[in-house]
């Protein structure tokens, strides 16, 4: 198996190549030339393995390129208790009879990026090594607020690489700027910027496709890559998940193996549910993929009419990890639905840049409607049910996960599809404390988050988690914040890069 680009059908590169470089020169994102098969008797034995051993099958398929011991050296590094909070690695809950969910963040950031952030520095390493490449490497992240703690945790000291955050100043929780702000290790930079997410991911795409930047770059001994969810090395682990969890809700019957699933993604770059759209590809029984979003609807519109548009206004919400306008990702899924037409993808994301937005043919939004379905609710929607799920079933949704309960819900109402479905949680509630106790109690508390924390605790019976608790007591390391058009400079300044 090769990578192609998908704006570049013609080229052919090895996974550690793709790995290694993030984003394909042409703007493109690089994507596997075919989806590899897991068949029922694959499948069926993943039910004795744990969560490793099911990770080294998956990425045994995409990664042809690296060996068994060093995919082995990458999952036993990153999904061991020292990392993750549970055994199961993602943990599976049962929420009511029709659902369960899926716990993608008992990680050391308490939100799902981990679940591919704690093995991307290995992948990415053991990449480098492969290709013999000599150059350190520079991650540098546009983050919404979780991917950015989470890829900091992911690289802090890894040896040879730097990495620096940039985050939307207004744009994340106060625990989520905090958690960045006070991030350890020698080879870290974190700012803000005066934008919101979007502004900081095109910055960062923009300096990293700029030719003069990475021939200064590479005249330094340097080279950037990628730890966003364009990169191909966090695509492939959020694919193991949702193979695990099939596996899992059939060990523990709550399906019975073979049924057919299906899967609600509350979804902002478009990463995750893409995640599992390849999971049902390669033969998981998975039926409808339900994307949640907030407010900032822009798939739900997508899917509805075919026609892509992010000349909208933008709204700050309760899940910040999801205001999103422009969401990645679903490149690579319209390359699959084109059937790979790469001048097609170029003709679309060409005229996302210029006029902000374009359409699908019908034949297209037909393939992509029988497989996807959307829906969105609002922050007051998010909020109720938060608190009504509390309430009923004593369990305590983050507000990103909420978004999913409730266009779930809409989508049982409006359909009854009684299927059992795997609903995807992607934070702790702790990391957004202050919206789930006003959706809780009812009212806005002024207490500190510290204190929003240990209230939580007693609300919900919950352990706080470790990593979170320990924050209190970190010194602010970064605090500094830069307007959007000095992004290249700071970088270039912060590597030592004056000329
Ligand atoms: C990143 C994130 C999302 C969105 O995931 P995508 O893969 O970008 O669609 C949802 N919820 C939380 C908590 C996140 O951190």
């Amino acid at each position: 198996m090769y990578y192609k680009s998908t704006r570049d059908s013609s080229l052919q590169v090895t996974s550690a190549t793709a790995i290694a470089q993030g984003i394909s020169a042409d703007g493109g994102l690089f994507i596997p030339s075919e989806i590899p098969k897991i068949s029922m008797e694959e499948l069926q034995s993943l039910m004795e393995m744990n969560y490793q051993e099911r990770a080294n099958v998956v990425f045994g398929k995409f990664l042809t390129d690296f060996t068994p011991e060093e995919i082995a050296y990458c999952t036993s590094h990153a999904y061991s208790v020292k990392n993750f909070e549970t055994e199961q690695i993602a943990e599976l809950t049962k929420a009511f009879d029709e659902a369960n969910i899926l716990e993608l963040w008992h990680g050391p950031t308490c939100a799902f990026k981990d679940m591919a952030l704690q093995i991307l520095p290995y992948l990415l390493t053991t990449s480098l090594k492969k290709n013999g490449e000599d150059k350190k490497v520079v991650i540098l992240v546009a983050t919404s607020g979780d991917t950015g703690k989470a890829a900091l945790e992911g690289f802090k000291d890894v040896p040879d690489t730097e990495i620096m955050v940039f985050y939307p100043e207004q744009g994340v929780s106060t625990m989520q700027k905090r958690q960045m702000a006070t991030q350890e290790g020698g080879n870290v930079t974190v700012c803000a910027l005066k934008g919101n997410f979007d502004d900081c991911q095109n910055g960062v795409k923009k300096i990293f496709t700029d030719k003069n930047v990475k021939e200064k770059l590479a005249a330094a001994g340097k080279m950037f890559s990628s730890a966003n969810s364009i990169n191909w090395g966090r695509l492939a682990p959020q694919i193991v998940y949702y193979v695990s969890a099939y596996v899992e809700m059939a060990k523990r019957g709550e399906i019975t193996f073979g049924d057919v699933i299906n899967v609600v993604v509350p979804t902002g770059n478009f990463g995750n549910i893409l995640a599992a759209y390849y999971a049902k590809n390669m033969g998981v029984p998975i039926g409808k993929l339900i994307c949640a979003s907030n407010i900032n609807k822009v798939l739900t519109d997508f899917i509805e009419t075919g026609t892509y548009d992010r000349n909208r206004e933008f709204y700050a919400t309760c899940s910040p990890s999801m205001d999103i306008l422009i969401s990645s990702n679903l490149e690579r899924l319209l390359y699959l639905l084109t059937d790979g037409d790469d001048k097609q993808i170029q003709e679309w994301f060409g005229k996302l840049s210029t006029e902000g937005k374009y359409t699908v043919t019908e034949e297209v939004k037909a393939k992509l409607q029988k497989d996807f379905v959307g829906g969105f609710c609002d922050d007051a929607e998010t909020k109720k049910t938060i608190h009504d799920f509390q309430e009923k079933y004593h369990y305590t949704c983050d507000t990103h996960t909420a978004v999913a309960v409730k266009v779930y819900l809409d989508y049982l109402e409006k359909t009854n599809d009684k299927t059992k479905t795997l609903i995807a949680s992607t934070a702790s509630p702790y990391k957004f404390s202050a919206s789930v106790l006003e959706a809780i109690e009812g009212k806005r508390s002024e207490a500190d988050e510290y204190e929003q924390v240990a209230h939580l605790a007693e609300v919900s019976g919950l352990p706080v988690p470790q990593s979170l608790a320990d924050l209190k007591n970190k010194p602010v390391r970064f605090s500094e914040v830069i307007e959007k058009e000095a992004m290249e400079d700071y970088v270039l300044n912060k590597l030592g890069i004056t000329e």
